[in-house]
Parts: C-alpha cells; sequence; structure tokens
C-alpha cells in the first residue's frame, strides 16, 4: 500500500511538472545537501552554434565532414554552419572526446584539447592565440586534425539558461553545495561555473567517469543529487542518492532518474526539495 501522504505529495509533484519514479529518492531529497550540475544541456540549452573559426579556410567543411553522423549537439552546430557537407568514410565516434574520418583521402580528427593531447599533436600558436580567449569566455573550442596536424578550430558558444543562476543561488541560500560537472575543458567550465555561481566546476571529465564524481562527492560525506540530460549522465544519475533528469532528457536518463522534470528550468530542482520537505512534515 502507498501511504497517504506519499499519494498526496506524488500528486502535488504532478501538478508540478515533477515526475517521481521513485518515491524513496523523493523521500531523500530532503537530506540532499549537495547537487551536482551536468553542463551541457542542464546549466545551458544544449544547443550550441559555432561563433568563431580561425587556421585554414576549409576548417568548417572539414569538420562538418567528419562530423556528420555524429549525434552530438556540437556536430549538429558544426554541420548547420558549414555550406556544403563533403562526403566521408570510415566515420568513428570517441565518446567525450570527438570524431574521427576520412574526407578526401586525409585523416580527419574534431575535438577538444584532450583529443589533441591524446594524438600526441600540438596546436599552432597562431590558433592558440584566438582559442585562449574563446574558452575563457566560455565557449567549447573543437581543434581539426588533418593527418595527425591541427590546422583550424572552432569556437562554440552554448548560452547559459537565464533561470540556471537563480536556481544555484536559491540551493546555496539553502546551505546546499552546488557543484558543475562537465566533459568540457576547464576554462570553458569555469567560466560557465562563474556565471551561475557554483561552489565547484568539476571538468574534463569523460562520460564514463561522471559517476565517480558522484561517488566522490558521497565519501566526502554528501547525500548528493544529480542534475542531467544526456545519454552520458545516465551512470552518474544512478549512482546519486536522488537522480533527476531535466527537461525532455534522452531515454537513457530518464530511465536512471529517480525524479524526471517536465520542464527544462533548474529551478524546478528547488520544488523537489520543497515537495520532500512538506511531505516529511506531514509525517511527522
Ligand atoms: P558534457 O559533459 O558537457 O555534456 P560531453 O561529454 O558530451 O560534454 O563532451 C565533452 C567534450 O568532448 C566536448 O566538450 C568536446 O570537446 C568533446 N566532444 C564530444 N563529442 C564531440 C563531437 N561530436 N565532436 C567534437 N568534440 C566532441
Ligand atoms: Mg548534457
Amino acid at each position: 500500500a502507498i501511504p497517504l501522504v506519499i499519494a498526496i505529495s506524488t500528486a502535488r509533484a504532478a501538478r508540478a511538472g515533477i515526475l517521481v519514479k521513485d518515491r524513496l529518492a523523493l523521500e531523500r531529497m530532503r537530506t540532499v545537501d549537495a547537487v551536482l550540475f551536468d553542463k551541457t544541456g542542464t546549466l545551458t540549452t544544449g544547443k550550441p552554434q559555432v561563433v568563431g573559426t580561425v587556421g585554414a579556410p576549409e576548417t568548417v567543411e572539414l569538420a562538418a565532414a567528419a562530423e556528420q553522423d555524429s549525434e552530438h549537439p556540437l556536430a549538429r552546430a558544426i554541420v548547420a554552419a558549414a555550406p556544403s557537407v563533403r562526403r566521408a568514410t570510415g566515420f568513428r565516434s570517441l565518446t567525450g572526446r570527438g570524431v574521427r574520418a576520412s574526407v578526401d583521402g586525409a585523416e580527419i580528427a574534431v575535438g577538444g584539447p584532450g583529443l589533441v593531447r591524446e594524438l600526441g599533436a600540438t596546436v599552432p600558436d597562431e590558433i592558440a592565440a584566438q582559442a585562449g580567449p574563446w574558452s575563457a569566455q566560455g565557449s567549447t573550442v573543437l581543434y581539426v586534425l588533418r593527418d595527425g596536424l591541427v590546422v583550424g578550430a572552432l569556437a562554440l558558444a552554448d548560452a547559459v539558461r537565464p533561470e540556471s543562476r537563480d536556481a544555484v543561488s536559491a540551493l546555496r541560500a539553502r546551505h546546499v553545495r552546488t557543484v558543475l560537472l562537465t566533459g568540457d575543458a576547464r576554462p570553458v567550465a569555469e567560466a560557465v561555473g562563474a556565471q551561475v555561481g557554483v561552489d565547484e566546476v568539476i571538468a574534463e571529465v569523460l562520460p564514463e567517469d561522471k559517476d565517480s564524481a558522484v561517488a566522490d562527492l558521497q565519501a566526502r560525506g554528501h547525500t548528493v543529487a544529480m542534475v542531467g540530460d544526456g545519454v552520458n549522465d545516465a551512470p552518474a544519475l544512478a549512482r546519486a542518492d536522488v537522480g533527476i533528469a531535466i527537461g525532455a532528457g534522452t531515454d537513457v536518463a530518464v530511465e536512471s532518474a529517480g525524479v524526471v522534470l517536465a520542464s527544462d528550468d533548474p529551478r524546478a530542482v528547488l520544488s523537489v526539495i520543497t515537495l520532500s520537505r512538506a511531505g516529511y512534515r506531514k509525517m511527522l
């Protein structure tokens, strides 16, 4: 049998656009003292746009050719920005790092600074001079490599949701530690973190390591809620004391979460806490 107080609070939850999949997760929410937010698609809109290019004139076209079979939002933005998309063969996705493919007989790789390091390449000075300020402003920088050499770079801006800063400050006012968690490069993560005002920034985390970041916070004694939208957030959502999938989310994210938010407004996390605390007060 479902206890009456829980039945009442889940009905209230549904009206507030909060789908409670796991009632125990909703109960645990009142004890949560740390909230981890995924960056892309959660604190930001997740709809990046190419806002700058540097290097070889064909940088965008080469990148688009290599990215055309990738589902990643960064890939879609690059394809949308290219005037035309050339044929590519041998596409490979390097999860959380980038993509590779053959274009016009050349081996093209597109990815962040981590991928450049991994491939043993270096960024030419004139490209680095552009990329530095881009990432300091919060834009994601992707490098384009042709046959192992960095020939250009792209800046992709993903707007911070206008509600993110309020969501974070309301949590902090309740003495909840706020953490931004992302696979993106550290300077970009720091810039977005400063814009939204989080207590801590964890960057350059590979998709398979996001759940370790949750476990680390738990090991530091925190009861942790993880808020995310993507496939790569699923293990972290499952590991958290309360996993919260935001917006439409991906099916995997929704499956792994205990609580699903109908909206993509990160302030809804506050409503989950309020609801959880209200339910608990009724039990006393
Ligand atoms: P987040 O944790 O912010 O959701 P991801 O784990 O999806 O980010 O990606 C982390 C990083 O991996 C990106 O910032 C980018 O550098 C690189 N990356 C991921 N997918 C691609 C792609 N299709 N093309 C180029 N780079 C990519
Ligand atoms: Mg995401």
